[in-house]
Formats: C-alpha cells, sequence, structure tokens
C-alpha cells in the first residue's frame, strides 16, 4: 500500500485523552505559560461521553490545580455526609462500623460526583486559558523520530471500508507532534500499551493487575434517596469465586450510582462479571432501595488495581505516561481521580521546565521521579499490601491482616510486611474449565436485573458499521481451537456489552462473532482475553458509548 501522506501540526505538547489526568496537565501547562501551544485530543463525541467513574472525588488534585474550582462552578456539590460499609450475605448484612475502618478509607468531606460533567467543566476551562481541544479525534498511531523517541500522534484517520481498504470518503487523518506527548487514555490505553511494550517501562515491576467496572444510573422514589450517602459492599455475590464488590452513591436529583467491580484475576473461566452486577441488585438491602425506580444508563470500564508495585516507568523518550495509562488507583479506596490530576500537574511541571531549558523529544525522568515521590507515590505506597493480600488470602483475612497493614501504615508510616508482590497476569489467572463447574445465574427479570444488549441500549453506544472491526484477533483460529475446548471462551461472558457470541448450529463447526458495534470501551477482553489475543484498537473518532453523567 502506498505511504499515506498527512499534513502535520506542532505542538508544544501534544495530549491523548480528555480525562481528568489529560486536562489537568493541559490546565497547569496553559497556568505555568499561556504562550504554550497546547493541544487535547479525545476519541469520544464530546469530552465525557467516554468518561465512567464511581465517583467519589478526593479533591486534594483539583485543590493543588484551580484552589477556586468552587467559585469557578465546579459541578462538585454532594458532599459526602454518611459513609457506610457492609459485608453482605445472600439474605442478610453486616455493618462495618466507621471506627474500625482505617482512617484513608474514610469518605466524610468528600464528594460524590459525575466525573463525566467535572470533565466536561474541566474542559471548558481548559478552552478558555486557550488550550484547543479536538473530540471526536481518536489516535491511531504514534509517530516515532529519527532515534525512535515519540514525536507525535495519528488522528482523525476516517472512512476506511470493513477490509481495511480505503473508502470514497477516506480521510487520512493528521500528525499532531509535539516537544512531548502526554498519554493519558486512561486504563490498558492501546497506545500506552504500544509504548509499554517499545521501551520495555515494566521492567521489574509486577504485572499491572485489573478489576471490571459496571455502573447504572438509577432514578429512585424520593422518599429513599438520601443524598450524600455512600454505602459500599463486599461478599455476596462473589463469595469465593472472585474479588470485588459494590458501590452506591445518592447524588442530587434523586439519582443514585450503582455500580460492581469484579477483579479481574479470577479462576472460574464460567463467572459471568455482568450477572454477577445484576444478581446483586436483588439482595434485599438493594432491592428496597431500587424498587419502584427506573435504571437510565448504563456503562462498564475496567480499573486499575495493581498500584505502587505495577507502576512502570512513566517517561520514555519524547513522552509520559499520566493517569490511569500508568496505573494510578489507590484499590482500598477506590479512587484514582485526584492522583490522575496530581500526575497531569506534575507532568505538566516537568514538561514546562523542560521547554523553557531548550529540551524537547527527550525523557521527563523528573516527572517520573516526582510522581513517584509525591503525592501520589505516598498515597498508593501506604496501601500496596492490600490487593495482594486479597488475591493470596481471599476477603476475610485479607480484611483483617490489609487492616492492620494499613492502620501501621497510617499510624507510624510502615508496614511491616515490607512490599508484597502480586500473582500472575489476570489472563494467565484463568484456569482450564475442566476444573470448576458452569455457574447457573437468575434470569433477569427486567425491573431490577436487565439481559446485556438492553442495558447497552442505555450506555449510547454507536459504532459506524462499514469500518474496520476495532477488535483485533492476532489469530483468528484461536477462539475456537483453543479458548473454547480449554476455557468455555470466557469472552462470551466477561465482556459486559454481549460483543463475543459463540454460534454453535447442529451440523456446523462453531463460529466466533464479534458484535463490535457493542463495544462500551472497557478494555476487558484486551486484559482477560487468556490467550492474549485480543487487541483492543480505537475505532473510528466519536464512535463508542456517549455516556450522559457517568
Ligand atoms: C467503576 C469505576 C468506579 C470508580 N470509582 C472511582 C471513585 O469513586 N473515585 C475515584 O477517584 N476514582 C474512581 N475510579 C477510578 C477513576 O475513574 C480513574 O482513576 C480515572 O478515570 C483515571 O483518569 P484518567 O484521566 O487517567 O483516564 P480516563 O478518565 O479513563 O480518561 C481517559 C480519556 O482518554 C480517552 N482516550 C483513550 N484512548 C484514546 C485515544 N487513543 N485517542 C483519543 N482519546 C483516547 C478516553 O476516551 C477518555 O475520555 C473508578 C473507576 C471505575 C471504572
Ligand atoms: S469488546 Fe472488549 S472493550 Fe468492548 S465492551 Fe467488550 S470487553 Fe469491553
Amino acid at each position: 500500500m502506498a505511504e499515506i501522506e498527512r499534513e502535520a501540526m506542532d505542538y508544544d505538547v501534544v495530549i491523548v485523552g480528555a480525562g481528568p489526568a489529560g486536562l489537568s496537565a493541559a490546565i497547569r501547562l496553559k497556568q505555568l505559560d499561556a504562550d504554550l501551544n497546547v493541544v487535547v485530543l479525545e476519541k469520544g463525541s464530546e469530552v465525557g461521553a467516554h468518561i465512567l467513574s464511581g465517583a467519589v472525588l478526593d479533591t486534594s488534585g483539583l485543590d493543588r490545580l484551580m484552589p477556586d474550582w468552587k467559585e469557578k462552578g465546579a459541578p462538585i456539590k454532594t458532599e459526602v455526609k454518611e459513609d457506610n460499609f457492609y459485608m453482605l450475605g445472600a439474605e442478610g448484612s453486616i455493618r462495618i462500623p466507621n471506627f474500625a475502618m482505617p482512617p484513608l478509607m474514610n469518605n466524610h468531606g468528600k464528594y460524590i460526583v459525575s466525573m463525566a460533567n467535572v470533565t466536561r467543566w474541566m474542559a471548558e476551562q481548559a478552552e478558555a486559558m486557550g488550550v484547543e481541544i479536538f473530540p471526536g479525534m481518536a489516535c491511531s498511531e504514534l509517530v516515532y523520530g529519527e532515534n525512535g523517541e515519540v514525536v507525535g500522534v495519528v488522528a482523525g484517520e476516517f472512512g476506511k471500508e470493513a477490509d481495511g481498504s480505503m473508502g470514497p470518503n477516506y480521510e487520512p487523518g493528521m500528525e499532531l507532534r509535539g516537544k512531548y506527548v502526554f498519554l493519558s487514555e486512561g486504563v490498558r490505553g492501546s497506545l500506552s500499551k504500544e509504548v509499554m511494550a517499545k521501551y520495555n517501562l515494566s521492567k521489574g515491576q509486577c504485572s499491572q493487575k485489573f478489576g471490571l467496572g459496571m455502573k447504572e444510573i438509577w432514578e429512585i422514589d424520593p422518599a429513599k434517596h438520601r443524598e450524600g450517602t455512600v454505602t459500599h459492599t463486599m461478599g455476596w455475590p462473589l463469595g469465593s469465586n472472585a474479588g470485588g464488590g459494590s458501590f452506591i452513591y445518592h447524588i442530587e436529583n434523586n439519582q443514585v450510582y450503582v455500580g460492581f467491580v469484579v477483579h479481574l484475576n479470577y479462576a472460574n473461566p464460567y463467572l459471568f462479571p455482568y450477572m454477577e452486577f445484576q444478581r446483586f441488585k436483588h439482595h434485599p438491602m438493594v432491592a428496597e432501595l431500587l424498587k419502584g425506580g427506573k435504571r437510565v444508563a448504563y456503562g462498564a470500564r475496567a480499573i486499575s488495581e495493581g498500584g505502587w508495585q505495577s507502576i512502570p516507568q512513566t517517561a520514555f523518550p519524547g513522552g509520559c505516561l499520566l493517569g490511569c495509562s500508568a496505573g494510578l488507583v489507590n484499590v482500598p479506596r477506590i479512587k484514582g481521580n485526584h492522583n490522575a490530576m496530581h500526575s497531569g500537574i506534575e507532568a505538566a511541571e516537568a514538561a514546562h521546565a523542560a521547554i523553557k531549558a531548550g529540551r524537547g523529544g527527550d525523557t521527563l525522568t523528573e516527572y517520573d521521579v516526582a510522581l513517584k515521590s509525591g503525592p501520589v507515590g505516598k498515597d498508593l505506597k501506604r496501601v500496596r499490601n492490600v490487593k495482594p493480600l486479597w488475591s493470596k488470602y481471599g476477603l476475610l483475612t485479607s480484611l483483617a491482616v490489609g487492616g492492620f497493614d494499613m492502620w501501621t501504615n497510617n499510624l507510624f508510616g510502615l508496614s511491616l510486611l515490607g512490599t508484597l508482590r502480586h500473582g500472575k497476569s489476570d489472563a494467565a489467572a484463568t484456569e482450564e474449565a475442566s476444573k470448576h463447574k458452569p455457574i447457573d445465574y437468575p434470569k433477569p427479570d427486567g425491573k431490577l436485573s436487565f439481559d446485556r444488549l438492553t442495558n447497552v441500549s442505555f450506555s449510547m453506544t454507536n459504532h459506524e458499521e462499514s469500518q474496520p472491526c476495532h477488535l483485533k484477533l492476532k489469530d483468528p483460529s484461536i477462539p475456537i481451537s483453543v479458548n473454547l475446548p480449554i476455557f468455555a471462551e470466557p469472552a462470551q461472558r466477561y465482556c459486559p456489552a454481549g460483543v463475543y457470541e459463540v454460534i454453535e448450529e447442529e451440523g456446523k463447526d462453531p463460529r466466533f462473532v464479534i458484535n463490535f458495534q457493542n463495544c462500551v470501551h472497557c478494555k476487558t477482553c484486551d486484559i482477560k482475553d487468556p490467550s492474549q489475543n485480543i487487541n483492543w484498537t480505537t475505532p473510528q473518532g466519536g464512535d463508542g458509548p456517549n455516556y450522559p453523567n457517568m
């Protein structure tokens, strides 16, 4: 194929992804020097369209970025007034008293927010400062310089046919070049994955760990709504099948954010994370809350869980990894937005100083140092043993030992356990189906629980059908020849949008079907496929979910 010619535009800093990390970096760069040329590229149809978070926001990052966020009208209004933590059994529940919880898990004084709305507001602030923000622009490729350094990205390629050829409306997109390129794509970013492999950034670190988070927004009976209440649960229905838990956040307007996270290191390939979430809503405590209400939105997104031990080298020649592209979530607190913002600030400060000194295209080692020794490193280091304990010993032991470890870290700044390592990657943790029994899930009732396709329609997901499938199989034969006989092809179950199907018809060979139009960009397939055969790539810009206030 002839080499594609593209127009190029030069910037000081090119930022991939308009999440809290990328937008914080853009704002800080402009605060430091209003003359810097900064561009932010976002694959969602608008800023916020692909943002899914809980979210209880620790405002420490935003306080540092824009101390006057309240006066500036940030959509951060619902202060947490009540904070509950329950262990669930099938019928009942036990409340863990707040005094027994390590202080760092306290949510009082934090805010229940829609991060989609927060990023929309941050984008307005950034644009007012002169940042160029282009939504609907998927960054599909990295551009490398003569010495192998990243010098830019390709964004905005449209109009390819399903077979990959250039259709009649083909547009090659543009090369956006920067002295530094910030990858703030969130968890399991596709370009971030490429640079991590190219520069071996995870050398010596534990493999990254992940969870799958699913979320519904409900409008409930005002009599049951308690604005500012935060509830977390563990235990039922996952039991010993997998780690994870739920969140229920009462935000304004009688809305409740109901979410469920399943750790992706589960062994049983018959586990069906989406159905665990649906079953959870039938617990008497949850069913009573939702009864008479209606679900108004649905979505899903992976969450990084490896923490301190899994942070890669975050600086590479020509750029940096920010936010969840570097895996900066504090797992026991289920919070990553504050660290995403801190990382954006650190990256901006490092790049600004370097550009002022006439540098560009080199490795911003000072960013990596600042990130790991500053607020982000401190936040993650003190909880570093919680996830490995949970993975190794299960929920109860990890609650006891992990809780003790967090207390000693909180009080004395030290851990008696040192730094525990994570086990296998989540893909490798999947065991053969022959070692497990299928799990029988109750059918959704259409009132509290819903089938996947009905729920996906509440994510407003759309993909132009004539484009190439963005879920690339390295070897198309593997789903049927390896994954089906050995692992009962778990893609049928782990995908929260029902994208993957195995069609078995009498007298015919089984077929693997990919309904890529339904993909909500959660990245779970890229993470959990036991053969590591699925590569998530960007579809055309603007395609994917259109989340309202996730
Ligand atoms: C279910 C769930 C609950 C959570 N709850 C909380 C909570 O209560 N509190 C909290 O603090 N944190 C929570 N988190 C974690 C938090 O959401 C993340 O830490 C945070 O979103 C990370 O911010 P980010 O900017 O790195 O990435 P993201 O917020 O994921 O933003 C990345 C952006 O980049 C865009 N993008 C990606 N790739 C490309 C590309 N190649 N080209 C163009 N654009 C691209 C995406 O569309 C997206 O808009 C939760 C996460 C989940 C999944
Ligand atoms: S296809 Fe992959 S990325 Fe898309 S929704 Fe399913 S698991 Fe998530």
